[in-house]
């Protein structure tokens, strides 16, 4: 938790910095007021997700299980990555639904509703879309006997990854089409908070690429200095 805490901050620290000294779009409106409503919805949703997660443990609904899927692997190595791949695919697949199910979209529809994105966006999200989404993803990380090691591992690239993505910070277009090739990028995140709805419903991607290029979702353009953030009805 500490180094999670550490991590985060520090990322958050460090993007706001660099947003400052090398913005890609040049915001106009109210950006302290929604960095300032982004970061209290971040803080809500933490607490939120902490005591959902001590509740489960408390109920003990989920006592360890040794055979799954991961538990047999003998590897730390082999198991480690493919921990990391089944969770990365898990949130395409959760990503993907928010935006395919109208109800689930009614709450991610917060999300995309920023029309300044920056660092700040990556915490704004829904407590309703966040309790939802570990009810699955702790259901497949115990079926799958994944450890909670790994899970950590996940959680501390994940969470400087989409901080990165979110992020108002120009990365030369030439380097961010190259790291877009494996990761999620600022460029390529921006096409998915796109008004024009075919681009919101693609480029799904958390941490990898890859699973949008495997299911074809996913969405290129070179203007993105043109793409006009957020949602039409906003
Ligand atoms: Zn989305």
């Amino acid at each position: 938790m500490t180094v999670k805490l550490v991590l985060v901050t520090t990322t958050i620290l460090a993007l706001l910095i660099l947003e400052k000294k090398f913005p890609f779009f040049a915001f106009q409106n109210s950006l302290r007021s929604r960095i300032a409503n982004n970061f209290g919805l971040g803080a809500i949703n933490s607490i939120v997700s902490s005591l959902f997660t001590l509740e489960i443990a408390h109920l003990d609904i989920m006592p360890p299980i040794d055979r799954g899927l991961i538990a047999t692997i003998q590897s730390p190595v082999v198991a480690g990555i493919l921990s990391f791949l089944i969770i990365d695919l898990y949130m395409y697949f959760w990503h993907r639904s928010m935006h395919i199910v109208p109800l689930a979209w009614r709450f991610h529809h917060l999300h995309h509703t920023d029309r300044s994105m920056n660092v700040s966006t990556a915490y704004r999200f829904h407590p309703i879309e966040i309790i939802c989404s570990s009810i699955p993803k702790l259901s497949l990380i115990w079926l799958l006997g994944i450890s909670s090691d790994f899970v950590l591992i996940y959680e501390l690239i994940f969470t400087v990854i989409v901080a990165l993505h979110h992020s108002n910070v120009a990365i030369p277009a030439s380097i961010d089409r190259i790291l877009a090739r494996a990761i999620v990028t600022p460029n390529y995140h921006r096409i998915h908070h796109s008004q024009v709805v075919t681009e919101t419903n693609s480029n799904y991607g958390s941490v990898f690429t890859w699973w949008d290029r495997i299911f074809h979702t996913q969405t290129d353009r070179l203007d993105i200095i043109n793409i006009k953030l957020g949602v039409l009805d906003n």
